[in-house]
């Protein structure tokens, strides 16, 4: 058993492991699980590309992605109030994946109907309350995601948006700062296939993030039943940091630039 604090209730307990995302939502495979320092490590020591890592200096985890961050109990009761809302949303973008084939798209309209937004808007804080210490640093959260009724939700401090998954790794990614002409930009990221996710916490208003925004999810009631209607676009993940979006050749081109701009500053100083 592992012994620690619950992400959730904040109480010392026995830890059961959970899956992050949800298992039923295409997590129950053996995943290669890679830490941010390993990789840029196994990468740089051997002038490998960004997504090019190597797959042993990883630890692959059986049962799929995740890791003991809740008690049993704020793992079940999550899990019910809220993981099967949450696959039913999934479910219906792996569909309409699964529906383009092969066609070439930037973006997929989606409807989906009697769907309950309030229960995939917190499956999903869930999840970013799980790979993350400290609630996010707000502990209204507890008594949010521990009684499902509960609506008040500081909608001025953060903004949830959403991506199709595409690219050569996923990203699990814990609170980070993004430095952008506007400010700096805080992030916590969880993308996997289909879906990616990115929560921003305090962003400057200007700051447009690439997704769609689905912060308004959280303005329905637990039992309230909807007709959702999205334009997501799909997104590339080829790099390990948070919100980065480049494509395997934009990735490929700056490191080229770089390393002439290198170049250019070694022969200036001999
Ligand atoms: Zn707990």
């Amino acid at each position: 058993m592992n012994k620690g604090i619950c992400r959730i209730c904040g109480e010392y307990k026995d830890l059961t492991f959970e899956h992050v995302p949800p298992k039923s939502v295409f997590n129950n495979a053996p995943a290669t699980i890679i830490s941010g320092v390993e990789l840029l490590k196994s990468v740089s020591d051997d002038d490998r590309l960004p997504w090019e890592f190597n797959k042993n200096s990883g630890k692959i985890q059986q049962r799929g992605k995740g890791g003991y961050y809740l008690c049993a109990e704020c793992n079940n009761k999550t899990g019910h109030w809220y993981a099967g809302e949450y696959k039913k949303f999934v479910s219906a973008l792996h569909y309409g994946i699964k529906q383009a084939g092969d066609k070439e798209y930037k973006a997929m309209g989606m409807k989906m109907v009697d769907i309950r937004p309030l229960a995939i808007f917190k499956q999903i804080m869930t999840m970013f309350v799980d790979i993350n210490e400290g609630m996010l640093g707000d502990d209204s959260l507890r008594k949010y995601l521990l009684n499902p009724e509960k609506t008040e939700f500081n909608k001025d401090r953060y903004n949830l948006y959403a991506y199709l998954h595409t690219g050569a790794i996923e990203r699990a990614c814990g609170i980070s700062i993004l430095c952008s002409p506007l400010g700096m930009v805080t992030l916590t990221e969880i993308s996997s296939y289909p879906i990616g996710l990115v929560l921003y916490i305090d962003k400057p208003k200007n700051y447009k993030p690439e997704g769609v925004e689905i912060t308004s999810l959280c303005e329905y009631k637990y039992d309230d039943l909807a007709d959702l209607e999205i334009i997501i676009p799909k997104l590339e993940n080829n790099i390990i940091f948070p919100g980065d979006f480049r494509s395997k050749e934009e990735i490929k081109d700056c490191i080229k630039q770089t390393q002439e701009h290198m170049k250019d500053i070694t022969e200036d100083s001999t």
